[in-house]
């Protein structure tokens, strides 16, 4: 990644370092050298955020009909088409991610400002039948200003969902994005301000979880939350919100399982099967990361699995190969420690992925991985590995598959493959997930349908229609005219 200059916060509509003057550097994954550097906001600026914030709600932002918010919206998502190359760049190079995964996700994030934009002026309240002489308006209105603290893995996707989504509802946003990845973020929200976004109706926040995103979380002027990342982090926010009474949608991890039923169509199955464990180094929450196989196939699976993984590159990001690094030395560490911990306890590796000869030596690379017949109970098989580490598992009966797919902390995403219509529908009904999908999966895609979690991986729901009402509350109007 080119060298770039230092970015700055984006506070009503202007650019700011952090108050204190200090800067966080930010690394490209796939040579580990450093091209820029962040604002190290602490609470002093997240408190400009949202008090720049409030004045365009109760400002020029809160002026706007729902159809002219729309609009901008759809303008804004034109612009990041517009700019599809550069965004892209910037995503691939301060991800790592190879190029035409980068490119899938900025079409994605102009995708989500279509999507909400066209949906802006379609949200609407009910009436409600009540005591005779009287007319109820349950009205959908905005929060007020919306905190969004997002993760690296896919920082333009989830920017889109998340602040699409409520800037769509009228409110607006302070956004705290990942200290390992902010760059397309800050474009975007630049992008909006040519689209005709009110400035303050949308501010950016650059710094560290435990400083900026902190700060945000426990703010009172803050009236909803949205966060995605680790089960940990989600809980430190919903108790920072709590304090305030503020409501939370927490979209945290997954141990997503795919079950192969002995009719699979395996052709069909197994490229899906490792794209969505390859796709982002694994580094998605809805990554595919089990594969439960029917006993009598087992053995024709693995072997179809080895010869894919085995065939798999990777490498830097703008190389474009199958696997670019995972993001930072920390996440290589523990994904490393996680299978070390796994092999020593004789679990095997049933394939490897190359690392391509030219992948530069300073560049957070982990192949990607098959592990064989992990046992259920194991770290690996329970815990979110957050790499392209993909675990095995065989089973007899319909009832093991089940107790299996729903046998860890984790209710994310789930697939079912099999030709038998009532068992695809019995399995559906059966799996502990807030999205299953049968003979297909969609991990990261799908705007257009409700996605978050049950168990740990979360509550309230992201993309779509559901999406957006999470951003609105609802006002009850009732008026008695005789
Ligand atoms: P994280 O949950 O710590 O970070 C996510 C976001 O939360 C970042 O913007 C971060 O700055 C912010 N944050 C961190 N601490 C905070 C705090 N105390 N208060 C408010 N905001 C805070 O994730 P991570 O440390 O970058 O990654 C660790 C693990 O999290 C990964 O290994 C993976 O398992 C998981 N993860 C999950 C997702 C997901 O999409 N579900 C995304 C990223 C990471």
């Amino acid at each position: 990644m080119k060298t770039l200059a230092p970015q700055q916060n984006l506070i009503a509509g202007e650019r700011y370092a952090a108050a204190s003057g200090a800067t966080i550097e930010v690394l490209d994954p796939s040579d580990g050298q450093v091209f820029t550097t962040l604002p190290r906001s602490d609470a002093r600026d997240v408190d400009a955020a949202v008090q720049a914030a409030r004045a365009a709600f109760h400002g020029a932002w809160g002026r706007q009909t729902a159809t002219e918010r729309g609009r901008i919206l759809s303008r804004l998502s034109a612009l990041i088409l517009q700019h599809h190359d550069e965004l892209a760049e910037l995503e691939c190079g301060d991800t790592g991610k190879p190029m035409q995964q980068a490119r899938a996700d900025i079409t994605a994030c102009a995708r989500y400002f279509e999507y909400y934009g066209g949906a802006a002026d379609k949200l609407h309240g009910e009436t409600i039948p009540y005591a005779q002489g009287s007319t109820v308006i349950a009205m959908r209105v905005p929060h007020g200003v919306t905190g969004h603290i997002i993760p690296w893995n896919y920082p333009a996707q989830i920017f889109g969902r998340s602040v699409g989504g409520a800037l769509a509802a009228g409110n607006a946003c302070v956004v705290k994005p990942a200290e390992d990845a902010c760059l397309t973020p800050l474009r975007i929200a630049a992008l909006a301000l040519e689209a005709g976004l009110p400035p303050g109706a949308l501010n950016i926040v650059c710094g560290l979880g435990i400083e900026a995103g902190a700060a945000l979380a426990a703010h009172t002027g803050i009236s909803h939350i949205s966060f995605t990342g680790s089960p940990q982090t989600g809980t430190a926010v919903a108790q920072a919100a709590a304090v305030n009474h503020v409501p939370v949608t927490l979209e945290l991890g997954g141990k997503s399982p795919q079950i192969l039923f002995a009719d699979a169509d395996l052709d069909k199955a197994i490229p899906v099967v490792v794209n969505a464990i390859v796709q982002n180094a694994g580094q998605t929450c809805a990554a595919g990361s089990r594969v439960l196989i029917a006993r009598s196939i087992y053995a024709d699976v693995m072997g179809r699995l080895k010869a894919r993984f085995e065939a798999l590159n990777t490498g830097a990001g703008i190389a474009n190969l199958d696997c670019g690094p995972l993001i930072n030395r920390r996440q290589l560490n523990r994904v490393a420690s996680m299978i070390e911990a796994a092999t020593s306890d004789g679990i095997r590796v049933a394939a490897r992925a190359k690392l391509a000869a030219d992948a530069p030596a300073g560049g957070f690379f982990f192949p990607p991985m098959l592990l064989d017949a992990v046992p259920a109970q194991h770290p690996v098989a329970q815990g979110e590995v957050f790499g392209p580490v993909l675990a095995a598992f065989a089973f007899d009966t319909e009832d093991e598959a089940i107790e299996l797919a729903n046998g860890t902390p984790f209710g994310l995403t789930a697939a079912v493959w099999t030709r038998d219509g009532a068992l695809q529908l019995r399995a559906a009904q059966r799996i502990e997930a807030g999205q299953v999908f049968i003979n297909n999966y969609g991990a990261g895609g799908g705007i257009e349908l409700p996605f978050g979690g049950m168990k740990h991986s979360g509550y309230g729901r992201e993309k779509a229609f559901e999406g957006l009402r999470s951003f609105t509350t609802i006002k009850t109007i009732a008026i008695q005219h005789g």
